[in-house]
């Protein structure tokens, strides 16, 4: 079946889908992103992704491509149409294009480039991973300033799974002045002693979606929760840690920078706190 994605207002095959080579999502990575998953046909979370879109959108001064009902009956037709029961919806809004290159940007009339694609993953709720744990290294974060705001500035995120992969492990966790910030494509956590440590909000990592959902889980199953900065040497001398995502959920890491953590496999928390969040999450799906 030939994937159906939505380009400004248009449904089309992938292969008839084009976006303007002037267009600034492709030259100056001015562009924000949001991936939801689909459970069972359904979308999870939706609004708390429209949400954050909106303000991505804001701190960048780009203009809205649509209203957020329109946006779900996007969601929902690319679903229908691609018969979708697992998988993710990948959106991108850009700030358009006026024809040329040009730092300034375009003006006030230009209008957003909205796309959206799905990406059909059989299985993603049972993913074999889950069962075993991720192991991660820890490399330095090197990012910009403004991580909270969900850009498609993917370069370096995208090199530090890369030098993850060449050194036998799934992902990275990116450290700055001695504390991790969070994972290439996902919030960071460990657990000690109950409780469950992880960053707090700022402009240094991005707002996970996932990670706002499980800590009012934890907090509804009264786990105890500190939100501080952490260091990776507290990580590995935890009992578990674990990583969250809208596509992986709650993802137990097993292994960091090549110490075992815990017993090294997915500690109690985390697969607690996973099967919470999948059946909470698809009860309220849309
Ligand atoms: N941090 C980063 C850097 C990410 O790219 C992601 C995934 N979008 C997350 C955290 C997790 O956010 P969410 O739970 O909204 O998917």
């Amino acid at each position: 079946m030939t994937r159906t994605v939505y380009v400004n207002g248009e449904y089309l095959p992938e292969g008839e889908a084009t976006v303007s080579i002037f267009d600034r999502g492709f030259l100056m990575a001015d562009a924000v992103y949001e991936v939801t998953s689909v459970l069972g046909g359904k979308l999870i979370d939706f609004d708390g992704h429209a949400v954050r879109l909106e303000r991505s959108l804001k701190e960048l001064d780009m203009q809205a491509p649509c209203s957020k009902e329109e946006l779900l009956e996007i969601h929902r037709k690319l679903v229908e149409l691609n018969g979708i029961e697992e998988g993710m919806i990948y959106l991108q809004v850009t700030r358009g294009s006026d024809g040329d290159r040009d730092f300034v940007f375009p003006s006030e009339d230009t209008k957003p480039t909205l796309v959206l694609f799905t990406q059909n993953k059989p299985g993603l709720a049972n993913a074999p991973a889950a069962q075993e744990g991720i192991k991660v290294i820890s490399i330095e974060d090197i990012r910009w300033g403004r991580r909270d705001i969900k850009t498609v500035q993917l370069l370096y995120p995208s090199m530090g799974k890369m030098m993850a992969k060449k050194a036998g492990a799934d992902d990275a966790w990116m450290v700055e002045d001695g504390y991790v910030t969070e994972g290439t494509s996902n919030n960071a956590y460990f657990v000690k002693d109950g409780k469950i440590v992880t960053r707090p909000l700022s402009n240094d990592i991005l707002h996970g979606i996932t990670r706002k959902a499980v800590l009012r889980m934890a907090e509804e199953a009264q786990m105890e929760i500190e939100e501080r900065l952490f260091t990776i040497e507290e990580a590995k001398d935890a009992d578990e840690a674990f990583v969250t995502s809208a596509s992986a959920f709650v993802m137990p890491v097993v292994e960091i920078d090549g110490a075992t953590v815990g017993d090294g496999v997915p500690g109690r928390i985390a697969k607690r706190l996973r099967e919470i969040y999948l059946d909470e999450s698809m009860k309220a799906a849309i």
